[in-house]
């Protein structure tokens, strides 16, 4: 059976209005010489406030495309079909079930590409709550408005001034935030501290202190970024360092921040304290804790006790003397650091380092990939928004600045999950760093072990193993080179 072709005409109250409705469709078919099967007319109810289900035209059309004998739906203009959100199910109905539905004075509108997704959502997504769009249209103005002269406000940032109304850089101050920029490479706070105390350079007549200095150096609107409501706005005219240093002095804050993030315990005089973990009889590992028993010579030795096996009546050894234990453990990591060839450890290690780094990097480059599309679909719907003002779309307004937010909260939500994966990857190259640095350091561990005291010993434990767990008959050890 051939599938039907269909035109679904609504008319309203206008008799003009109809005549050209009619006409349009009637050139537009004739031009593109198609055949149509079936006119379907409904009558003058406005689509806004009628539900779907008294729509007895679009109920014909809908059990024709269930029924597959629908080829194609013509129509004269997507406002036809209605503006209720509820549309938007008939429109992936229709995709759904193979119905090109075409609007005569918008062309097709289900046609697959990225373009015509985006002018669907535009036709078809609405706001479901009308008070949430005056806030939503203040926003949007907003933006446009920041986007046009980057000041939306407030006092501005250090290093620029607001004159009538716009947002442009005050040479004096754009020289101190290049000064603070360049001497944190070079000498981090105390460098920057020294040098404002000794010149008596001031925030507007502040103190200029570490938070506030720090903050400074964050903000990208220093390399031309402006920050609005979760997004960097691109405005170049803003720009007073370079992308280079910009970003040398975030990577330099970023290891400051966890450069020696080992916090060394020394509660007890226990060795192993904090590092010794015991693997229970159920499979699970859990710490250790310290206490002591007092010797008949009087003198006090530490026990690895296992609460949790303690408190189940584990028949597996949970207590452990410290005398016994100890020379254990450090004969294995003795053994292994001896036995470790820094230079495959360290290949093996980069290796595994940077498939890590590989894969969160092309992950990083698919949200930035979704975001920059995000971007054009915004473009575009601002686009159509001028359309509209200039009356060359019909287009709801509201529908569309509707879209922009809800484009905008779906960028903000890319936009966080990628700031979770620039993290992770941080972390990975701090670690790598981390890493060859232990290595480096520890090259002759025998050595420098037995020429430590005893909190020094500690300490070296504590920054070169992550857990030892004891089970029934092994001793593991994770170093923090791995
Ligand atoms: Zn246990």
């Amino acid at each position: 059976m051939r599938k039907k072709t269909v035109v679904l005409t609504r008319f309203s109250s206008i008799m003009q209005d109809n005549i050209s409705q009619k006409t349009a469709i009637d050139k537009y078919i004739n031009d593109n010489r198609l055949i149509v099967d079936e006119w379907i007319e409904e009558d003058a109810v406005s689509g806004f406030k009628t539900r779907l289900e008294d729509r007895k035209g679009l109920m014909i059309i809908k059990d024709m495309a269930l029924n597959e004998e629908l080829d194609t739906l013509i129509i004269f203009n997507s406002d036809r079909i209605g503006r209720r959100m509820e549309m938007v199910g008939f429109m992936s109905l229709m995709t759904e079930c193979k119905v090109k539905v075409i609007s005569v004075t918008e062309g097709v509108l289900n046609g697959g590409c990225d373009t015509d997704d985006l002018l669907n959502s535009i036709r078809f997504w609405t706001a479901q709550q009308e008070s949430r769009k005056t806030s939503k249209r203040v926003k949007n103005g907003k933006l446009a408005k920041i986007k046009q002269d980057g000041y939306a406000g407030g006092t501005p940032n250090y290093g620029y001034r607001v004159v009538d109304k716009k947002l442009e850089i005050n040479e004096e101050e754009s020289k101190i935030v290049i000064m603070l920029f360049e001497e944190y490479v070079i000498g981090g706070i105390p460098k920057i501290i020294k040098i404002i105390e000794k010149n008596k350079i001031t925030k507007r007549g502040e103190q200029f202190n570490r938070q506030k200095i720090l903050k400074l150096l964050h903000n990208p609107i220093y390399i031309g970024k402006k920050q609005y409501q979760g997004e960097l706005i691109d405005m170049p005219q803003l720009r007073i360092v370079s992308d280079e240093l910009f970003y040398k002095v975030q990577d330099i804050m970023q290891n400051r921040r966890t450069k020696g993030t080992t916090k060394y315990v020394n509660k007890t005089d226990a060795l192993l304290e904090s590092i010794l973990w015991h693997q229970c009889e159920d499979g699970e590992i859990r710490k250790v804790h310290v206490d002591y028993v007092k010797l008949k010579n009087g003198d006090k030795r530490p026990y690895y006790r296992c609460k949790h096996c303690k408190d189940v009546k584990a028949k597996i050894t949970k207590n452990y003397n410290s005398n016994k234990i100890e020379p254990l453990v450090i004969n294995d990591i003795k053994s292994i650091m001896g036995n470790t060839d820094i230079e495959t450890l360290e290949k093996r290690y980069n290796k595994e380092i940077n498939d890590s780094i590989k894969g969160i990097n092309d992950t990083i480059d698919i949200i930035q990939r979704n975001i920059e599309k995000k971007n054009k679909d915004i473009e575009k719907a601002i686009k159509q928004i001028e359309n509209i003002i200039l009356g060359e779309s019909n287009l709801d307004i509201e529908i569309v600045n509707g879209l922009i937010q809800k484009l905008k909260d779906e960028k903000q939500g890319l936009e966080e999950v990628l700031n979770i994966n620039i993290d992770e990857l941080n972390k990975l190259k701090n670690k790598t760093s981390k890493a060859i640095y232990l290595l480096q350091k520890y090259k002759n561990f025998d050595d420098i072990y037995d020429k430590s005291n005893d909190l020094e010993k500690k300490n070296i434990l504590q920054e070169l193993i992550d857990k030892i767990i004891i089970s029934h008959d092994k001793i593991y050890i994770d170093f923090n080179i791995y």
